[in-house]
């Protein structure tokens, strides 16, 4: 089920179910990402790589070698592994330090950004005496800091359709910690066209989202779920949504995490799957999102074969969160309501509307009441939400999110879509 989602002004292309569990895509199929698997080198060779642990890499990573799923030869794979990170700022401070310290062997950052003051409240790679320098050069110094055993790489410039093939070429991952419309939409477009797992991570006030991207083995690239570039001050920026500081170290050590079981092959790997964090209702959520056919870049009749810088949008603008409502179809309505639904399905239209035609069951609360019926609606109980064609739902279940409730449906095409399919 695909559903249109008004956001911030912008329309979001979403398809979630709520049951992640059930998507194809999640399958132990690391070994098609990494060829390199401990599993297909020869013994003769693995004794030799084995020999490339030092005695002060092998006390380092004693708490590695140590797990079953890990040992000797994940942290080989580590140590010949390659993470490219688009950012040097909120989601890339935890991600690289966790990388660096975990043994990845070659760490490249881009980032043309000096330390500002107004970023150390997040940004935990930089310090007080790196103000006014640039991020790289705080970022260096610390990963070095942090374990001089691996190579750092600097990219002090910006992530540009000029240079962006060129520099992500050498590694084996792209770990996305961009807060700008145009730098993830080349980040993305990169890694397709270069097969290259891309970690995806966003953070918005007091919540934030993780996911991977790997359309050459199955799910959805971030184009799936957002077509078309925002037009320039659609969104707001940075400054004007503003972030609490714990959440990025939060959602960049989850991307950091994701890199890592890719490149020990171990659990996983959530292709085309969400995970959605809450810091205010102190929640995960597991959402699935599934390729679009359209898709210009991973769809079935693609028409985008190289990199190009996209044109619109403010390069401050930074509302690059996909939106999680979830939605139904009138015929999983149907579904739902034949067998036995315990929650409430809510009409917000207008009376006159309600008298004309309903649903059996449904209960009335315009939406301009909603605000004043709060108090009694059920928390524990699912809420289906619909109007006459979705508009006014979206905006009700929107509202029921930002007030606590957790367990809402909006009913895509609401009323019209219900009484054309009867
Ligand atoms: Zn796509």
């Amino acid at each position: 089920m695909r559903s249109q989602v008004d956001l911030l002004g912008l329309s979001w292309k979403v398809e979630i179910t709520s049951d992640a569990n059930s998507h194809p895509h999640q399958s132990d199929n690391y070994q098609q990402v990494f060829d390199l698997g401990p599993a297909r080198i020869p013994l003769h060779i693995r004794a030799a790589m084995a020999a490339r642990l030092s005695s002060a890499e092998l006390l380092r990573y004693s708490r590695h070698l140590i797990i079953p799923d890990i040992g000797l030869e994940g942290q080989l794979r580590l140590k010949n592994a390659s993470v490219l990170l688009i950012g040097a700022g909120a989601l890339g401070s935890p991600s690289a330090l966790y990388l660096a310290a975990a043994g990845v062997g070659r760490l490249g950052l881009v980032d043309a950004d000096v330390v500002d003051a107004s970023n150390l409240q997040r940004q935990i790679l930089h310090g007080e005496s790196w103000i006014g320098k640039p991020k790289l050069d705080s970022a260096a110094a610390r990963l070095r800091e942090v374990n001089p055993h691996i190579a750092v790489e600097l990219h002090a410039v910006r992530f540009t359709q000029e240079n962006a093939m060129e520099i992500a070429a050498s590694y084996d991952i792209i770990v996305d910690g961009s807060d700008n419309f145009p730098t993830r939409f080349l980040t993305n477009d990169t890694a397709f066209l270069q097969k290259k797992p891309l970690i995806y991570g966003a953070i918005h006030r007091f919540e934030g989202q993780v996911g991977v991207f790997a359309p050459h083995l199955g799910g959805p690239c971030y184009r799936c779920l957002l077509p078309n570039m925002p037009p320039a001050g659609s969104v707001p920026s940075c400054q004007e949504a503003g972030v609490l500081g714990v959440l990025p170290g939060i959602m960049g050590s989850l991307q950091a995490m994701e890199t890592l079981k890719l490149i020990l092959g171990i659990g996983q790997v959530p292709l085309g799957k969400l995970t959605v964090y809450d810091a205010l209702r102190s929640s995960f959520r597991s959402l699935a999102l599934r390729r679009d056919p359209a898709c210009r870049l991973c769809g079935d009749h693609a028409d985008i074969f190289s990199v190009s810088n996209p044109e619109t949008c403010a390069s401050n603008c930074c509302e690059t969160y996909i939106d999680t409502m979830e939605s139904i179809t009138t015929s999983e309505l149907r579904e739902i309501l034949a067998g036995e639904f315990q929650g409430l399905l809510i009409d917000v239209r207008e009376p006159d509307e309600y008298a004309m035609a309903h649903i059996e069951g449904s209960q009335l609360i315009p939406l301009k009441t909603l605000p004043d019926q709060l108090a009694k609606l059920p928390m524990d109980r699912e809420l289906i939400v619909h109007c006459k064609a979705g508009g006014r739902s979206t905006k009700a279940v929107q509202f029921l999110l930002n007030n606590g409730f957790s367990r809402v449906k909006n009913v895509t095409g609401g009323m019209d879509a219900w009484l054309a399919k009867e």
